[in-house]
C-alpha cells in the first residue's frame, strides 16, 4: 500500500512531538519543514526540509510536486505569514489542512497583565518614564523597541539580535528554553527588571517567566494572538493525531 504523505510545517515544540509520534507509523511518510532561521536547530525525528517555499504559490507547488496528502501547520502561534500561506496553498493543491496550535496562557490570581494586540502597542504601553524591561519576545521584533530608547532592555533570544537595537542601554542574553521558575526569579531580581514584555505563546517551556513575574508581583505586557482562522484545529498533539487520521481517511474516500 502506498504510504500517505504528510508535510508538517514546524517551528513550535509541538511540531517535533507530533513528528515523533507520526514517525512510528509505517503507513505514513512524514516530512518536517523548518524556516531555517535557527542557527543550531534541534535534531528531528523525521526527514527535514529547510527554508521558505517562495510564498503560498511556492508552497502549493511543493504540495503538488511531492504529492502531499495532508498539510499540518504546527508553526508558532505568532508566525502569521506561513499560516496564511498554508491556508491558501492547501486549497490550491486540493488537500486538507490541519492547524495544531497550543492554547494561550490564562490569567490567574496574582498576575498583573496588560494585554496588547501587537508589539507596537507594547512599545507604547511601556510609557514615557525610563523602565528596566525584560524583552522575552524572540529576536525578530526586538528592533521595534528602538522607538522607546529611554528604557533599559534585557533582550533574551535563541540566536543573536542582528542588527542589534539602536537604543543605547541594552543587554543581550542568548538562551534556549525551557526556563525554570527559580532561574527566572533570580534573573529578574539580578537585573532589577520592573516590567516584562512577552507574547502569549502558551506551553510550559517559557511559562517560567510568567510565574516568576507573579511571585515578584511584576507587571507583564502580554501580546495576544490574532483571531484564529477557520478550518480543522487541534490544541494538543493527541487531538492532532486523531484529526489527522480522520482527515486522511475522509480524503482517501473522496479521492477514489
Ligand atoms: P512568518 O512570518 O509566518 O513566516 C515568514 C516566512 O518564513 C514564510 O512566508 C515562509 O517563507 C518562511 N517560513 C516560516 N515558517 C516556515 C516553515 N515551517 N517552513 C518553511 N518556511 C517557513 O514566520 P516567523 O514569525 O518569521 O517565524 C519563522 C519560524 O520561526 C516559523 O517556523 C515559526 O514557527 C518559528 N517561530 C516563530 C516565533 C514567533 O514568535 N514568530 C517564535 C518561535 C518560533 P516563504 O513565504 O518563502 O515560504
Amino acid at each position: 500500500m502506498d504510504k500517505r504523505r504528510i508535510l508538517i510545517l514546524g517551528g513550535a515544540t509541538e511540531a517535533r512531538d507530533l513528528a515523533a509520534r507520526l514517525a512510528r507509523r509505517t503507513d505514513l511518510a512524514v516530512t518536517l519543514s523548518l524556516a531555517g532561521r535557527t542557527l543550531d536547530p534541534a535534531p528531528q525525528p523525521v526527514p527535514v526540509r529547510s527554508g521558505g517555499f517562495g510564498g503560498a504559490e511556492g508552497l502549493a507547488a511543493y504540495l503538488r510536486g511531492e504529492t502531499i496528502d495532508l498539510l499540518i501547520d504546527a508553526t508558532h502561534p505568532f508566525a502569521r505569514q506561513i499560516s496564511a500561506n498554508a491556508g491558501i496553498a492547501s486549497k490550491a493543491a486540493g488537500i486538507p489542512l490541519l492547524r495544531l496550535e497550543r492554547l494561550g496562557w490564562e490569567e490567574t490570581d496574582g498576575d498583573r497583565w496588560t494585554r496588547v494586540t501587537s508589539i507596537a502597542e507594547a512599545v507604547t504601553a511601556l510609557g514615557g518614564e525610563p523602565r528596566r524591561v525584560f524583552l522575552a519576545i524572540g529576536r525578530q521584533e526586538a528592533k521595534a523597541f528602538d522607538a522607546a530608547p529611554q528604557h533599559h532592555y534585557l533582550v533574551r533570544s535563541v540566536d543573536p539580535v542582528d542588527p542589534p537595537l539602536d537604543a543605547p542601554d541594552v543587554e543581550y542574553l542568548l538562551a534556549r528554553g525551557p526556563f525554570a521558575v527559580e532561574a527566572e526569579v533570580a534573573l529578574l531580581r539580578d537585573r532589577r527588571i520592573d516590567v516584562i514584555v512577552s507574547k502569549n505563546s502558551g506551553g510550559d517551556a517559557t511559562y517560567g517567566k510568567i510565574v516568576a513575574a507573579r511571585i515578584l508581583s511584576l507587571p507583564v505586557l502580554l501580546v495576544e494572538r490574532a483571531a484564529a482562522g477557520d478550518g480543522h484545529r487541534a490544541g494538543t498533539v493527541e487531538e492532532a493525531l486523531r484529526l489527522a487520521d480522520h482527515l486522511l481517511g475522509a480524503f482517501r474516500k473522496r479521492g477514489v
